[in-house]
């Protein structure tokens, strides 16, 4: 009887080890496991990096702009001026004015943050492993400034499949010139 219990055992032990296996490779949300979407360094629009001082980040953007930029941080979902604006036009960088995706490409993920399909091209952005609050996603960061903007996902619509949650604090709308 107890090496039934024994062999029992063994196999619920092995399932485990194996589910875990399959979600690390699947790259599932779990610390260690891949990132959603592979790492990819972009390039500037204009070819020049914009790198500035902490003190001069400060001095340009306002403390929540700061703290979600340059300080890796994330607004209060709902609380941003674009997560339910339609207004046609382009979203730069708040940082350093790298146009960063377009408003033909926002949906309503019903998350409370701007959401889009894709980047205006795909170098405006870097995508980075964060292995932050216990689990694995992709960072999005402006290539020209390196500014946090949010993180990538794989649960958007079809057909990219793909979900950019970006802060609104890290946006400037502008208007498409008609
Ligand atoms: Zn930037």
């Amino acid at each position: 009887m107890n090496t039934y219990r024994t062999a029992i055992a063994v196999v619920l032990v092995a399932a485990v080890v194996v589910a875990f296996a399959v979600l690390l490779m699947r790259g599932g949300a779990l610390p260690g496991g891949a990132p959603p979407v592979p790492d990819r360094v972009g390039k500037p629009f204009d070819g020049k990096k914009v790198v500035k001082t902490d003190a001069e980040w400060c001095a340009q953007l306002t403390e929540e702009q700061y703290r979600v930029t340059r300080a890796h941080g994330t607004e209060r979902a709902c609380s941003g001026a674009f997560w339910n604006s339609k207004d046609d036009g382009v979203y730069e960088c708040v940082c350093c004015g790298q146009p960063l995706f377009d408003s033909g490409t926002k949906f309503d993920s019903g998350t409370g943050w701007p959401s889009f399909t894709e980047a205006v091209e795909l170098d405006r952005v870097t995508l980075k492993t964060d292995r932050g609050i216990g689990m694995t996603r992709s960072e999005v960061l402006c290539s020209r400034c390196d500014a946090h903007l949010g993180h990538v996902f794989t649960d958007g619509p079809p057909p990219g499949g793909l979900r950019y949650c970006i802060n609104s604090v890290a946006l400037k709308h502008v208007p498409r010139v008609k």
